[in-house]
C-alpha cells in the first residue's frame, strides 16, 4: 500500500511538473550566522523535501511548498547536484536562466558564487562552469567543438554597466565610459551594444573575469554605499557547438543572475538617489515575477519590456528555455517579515500553473508585501 501511495505521489508530482513547463523554484535557507540569535532556529521547519514552514512567536504558521527546499545543512555540492542537469542542457542548446532572489544577507551570492577557490564552498557559477568545460572536452571525441563566450554586467537603476570594461577615471570617480543598449536580433541572439564579450576556454579564465568584475563592483560601491546589493549581476555564457561528423549545430545560453536585494525599502523615508534605486529594484523584481507568471499561465502577452532585466533576458525566458529561481531565506527572527515576502513572491511564481491549486497556504495573510 505504501508503494502505491508513493507511485501516486510521483504521478501527481510529474503531472504538476508537466503543467508547470520549464519553471522551477528552489528554496534555500542559510544557517544562522555567529552573531545571530540562537533562539530563532526554531522558527523554521521543513516538512518533506519540498515544504517549508515559518512559525511566528504568537503561534501562527505559514506553510509553503516548492520544487525543492534546502535547509541550512545542505551543502553547496548537494545544491549543485539538483541543478547539474539543468546546467547541462545549456550545452545541449537550451537557453537557461538561474536566478537567486532574496533579501540582502540571505545567501544569494553564497549560492551563486560562494568561495570559488574552495572545493566545498564554491557555488553554482564555478561548479556550472567546471562541468560545462569538462563535458565539452569529453564531447570532443565525438566530433564536437565548442566556442564559449562570457560576459558580465550589472543593472543598476535600470542602466547597464559592463563589469568587464576597463575602468576609466573621471574627476576622481571611476566610471566606465560606455552607454549600452539591448538589441534582439532576428537570429534569436541578444546583443548588448558596446559590451565586452570574452572567449573563454577554462574555468580559470572565467575565474579571473569574476575577480575583475568583483573589483569593478567594489569601485562602484565607493560612490554609492553597498551598491552591489542594489543591482542585479548577470553572468552570461553563450555556447556555440558544432559537430564535424554530423554537421549538427547547437547554440545554448546559460545566464546566472544574482538579483538585487528584495527587501522593501520604505519609499516614504527615501529621497533622491535612494528613492530612484528603490523604485528601480521594486520595478524590476516585480516585472520579473510578472513575466514568469505570464509565461507559466501561457498569457498571449508577456510584459518583457517593463524592465531592463526582463528585456535583456527575453529570449531566455519562455519558449523552450528553462528557468530556475532560488529563493534565499535568512533564518533569524528579525528577517521573518522579509522571509515571508520572499516566500510569497516565490510561491506566486511557483504556483501559477493552470488548473493546479495554489500551493502557497498562509494561515494569516495579513502581512502585506
Ligand atoms: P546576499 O548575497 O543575499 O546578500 P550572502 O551570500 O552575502 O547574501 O550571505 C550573507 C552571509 O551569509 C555571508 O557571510 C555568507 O557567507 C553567509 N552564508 C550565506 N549562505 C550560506 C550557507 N548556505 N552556508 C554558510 N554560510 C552562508
Ligand atoms: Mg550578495
Amino acid at each position: 500500500q505504501l508503494r502505491e501511495g508513493e507511485l501516486l505521489r510521483r504521478k501527481l508530482h510529474n503531472t504538476i511538473q508537466e503543467l508547470k513547463g520549464n519553471i522551477r523554484v528552489f528554496c534555500r535557507v542559510r544557517p544562522l550566522l555567529p552573531d545571530e540569535n540562537d533562539e530563532s532556529s526554531t522558527l523554521i521547519s521543513y516538512p518533506g523535501e519540498e515544504g517549508i514552514e515559518l512559525h511566528q512567536a504568537q503561534g501562527q504558521t505559514y506553510s509553503f511548498s516548492f520544487d525543492k527546499t534546502f535547509g541550512p545543512d545542505v551543502s553547496q555540492r548537494d545544491v549543485f547536484t539538483e541543478i547539474s542537469q539543468l546546467v547541462q542542457s545549456a550545452l545541449d542548446g537550451y537557453k537557461v536562466c538561474i536566478f537567486a532572489y532574496g533579501q540582502t544577507g540571505s545567501g544569494k551570492t553564497h549560492t551563486m558564487i560562494g568561495q570559488p577557490d574552495d572545493m566545498d564552498q564554491k557555488g553554482v557559477i564555478p561548479r556550472s562552469l567546471e562541468q560545462i568545460f569538462q563535458c565539452s572536452q569529453a564531447l570532443r571525441s565525438q566530433g564536437w567543438s565548442f566556442k564559449m563566450q562570457a560576459s558580465l554586467l550589472e543593472i543598476y537603476n535600470e542602466t547597464i554597466r559592463d563589469l568587464l570594461a576597463p575602468l576609466k577615471s573621471v574627476g576622481g570617480d571611476t566610471t566606465p565610459a560606455k552607454q549600452h543598449a539591448i538589441k534582439h536580433e532576428p537570429t534569436g541572439n541578444t546583443v548588448v551594444t558596446e559590451l565586452t564579450v570574452v572567449e573563454v576556454n577554462s574555468w580559470e579564465e572565467v575565474s579571473s573575469l569574476l575577480r575583475q568584475a568583483a573589483q569593478s563592483r567594489t569601485v562602484g560601491k565607493t560612490a554609492m554605499n553597498d551598491r552591489s546589493s542594489r543591482s542585479h549581476c548577470v553572468f552570461t555564457l553563450r555556447i556555440i557547438g558544432s559537430n564535424e561528423n554530423t554537421e549538427q549545430q547547437v547554440q545554448g545560453v546559460l545566464n546566472l543572475i544574482d538579483l538585487a536585494g528584495s527587501e522593501r525599502l520604505s519609499k516614504s523615508g527615501s529621497t533622491g538617489e535612494r528613492l530612484k534605486e528603490t523604485q528601480a529594484i521594486n520595478k524590476s523584481l516585480s516585472s520579473l515575477g510578472d513575466v514568469i507568471l505570464a509565461i507559466a499561465n501561457k498569457d498571449p502577452h508577456i510584459p518583457y519590456r517593463n524592465s531592463k532585466l526582463t528585456y535583456l533576458l527575453q529570449p531566455c525566458l519562455g519558449g523552450d528555455s528553462k528557468t530556475l529561481m532560488f529563493v534565499n531565506i535568512s533564518p533569524d527572527s528579525k528577517s521573518l517579515h522579509e522571509s515571508l515576502c520572499s516566500l510569497r513572491f516565490a510561491a506566486k511564481v511557483n504556483a501559477c500553473e493552470i488548473g493546479v491549486p495554489r500551493r502557497c497556504t498562509s494561515s494569516r495573510p495579513q502581512i502585506s508585501c
